[in-house]
């Protein structure tokens, strides 16, 4: 396909949700790579010590290999962990081992510690037009981390029952983290994921998140489909997978709907109080 518009300056889009199995890995790397495989330098920071995104991009993430744990940590430029992701031109991935489960604790100790990833970032001198930065299942300090480094939260809500649960205290987190630390941070994207269009309740959950929020929510519904779930097995994201599949095309048309808002102030109040 042709290019898409570049952003002016790297737009750093912070994936979270601290719930599990919403889908925030998949439209991370499936974001990324759709904006890459359209002209786009996109890095994937893997920062859930599960390394599902690592994984996800046929990147080796065993114990030994450098990661974005010596990063926050160690302290390490970043730029000594980022490895190619193969098959997608402008695609790169900073792999997470095993050992980011230990930073959770480690980083308490440690100086500037809500702002570590956000340093490595500043000093990172490969140009980028996007870093995507995958958040684990919960809001302690490496989401902290993921919020500070970063201007844009996007967030996957998958299409079921208790679907808004537990957004609230997400965005307040967001707004904490706003106050205190980092004030250009808002809510840019929210994506409905793994919608089945023939429930009730896939388009009464839709409603309620539109109603809820509103521009901030991107007009392509991601659908439950197969490929994009089977994907990551073969180290692939569904865009190489199978190219020409439903899931892989959303992924492209929610691609091109953040390319093409590019950072706008606007979408500011989805984190001012909504829920
Ligand atoms: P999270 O990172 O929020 O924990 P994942 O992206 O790992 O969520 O997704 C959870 C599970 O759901 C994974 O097994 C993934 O393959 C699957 N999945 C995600 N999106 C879809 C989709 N659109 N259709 C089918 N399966 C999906
Ligand atoms: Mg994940």
């Amino acid at each position: 396909g042709g290019a898409l518009p570049r952003p002016g300056e790297t737009r750093v889009m912070i994936v979270a949700n601290q719930k599990g199995g919403v889908g925030k890995t998949t439209t991370t790397v499936n974001l990324a790579a759709s904006l890459a495989l359209h002209g786009a330098r996109v890095l994937v920071v893997d920062l859930d010590p599960q390394g599902n995104a690592s994984t996800a991009l046929g990147i080796d993430h065993h114990a030994e290999i450098p990661s974005i744990y010596d990063v926050l940590v160690e302290g390490r430029p970043l730029s000594e962990v980022v490895q190619p992701v193969m098959d997608v031109e402008g695609l790169f991935c900073a792999p997470a081992t095993i050992d980011l489960a230990g930073a959770e604790i480690e980083l308490v100790s440690l100086v500037a510690r809500e702002s570590r990833l956000q340093r490595a970032i500043s000093k990172y001198e490969q140009p980028l037009d996007y870093i995507f930065i995958d958040c684990p299942p919960s809001l302690g300090l490496l989401t902290v981390n993921a919020l500070v480094a970063g201007s844009e939260v996007v967030i996957p809500i998958q299409c079921e029952y208790y679907a808004l649960e537990g957004l609230g205290q997400l965005l307040r987190n967001v707004e904490l983290v706003r106050g205190h630390l980092n004030p250009d941070l808002h809510v840019s994207t929210i994506l409905l994921t793994m919608y089945d269009g023939r429930t009730r309740l896939a388009s009464q959950v839709a409603e309620e998140v539109r109603s809820h929020f509103g521009k901030e929510v991107l007009r392509t519904n991601i659908p439950r489909s197969v490929r994009i779930s089977e994907a990551p097995s073969y180290g692939q994201t569904v865009l190489t997978y199978d190219p020409g599949s439903s899931g892989a095309l959303s992924y492209l048309e929610a691609a091109r709907e953040i390319a093409l808002r590019g950072t706008s102030s606007q979408h500011q109040e989805a984190s001012e109080g909504k829920l």
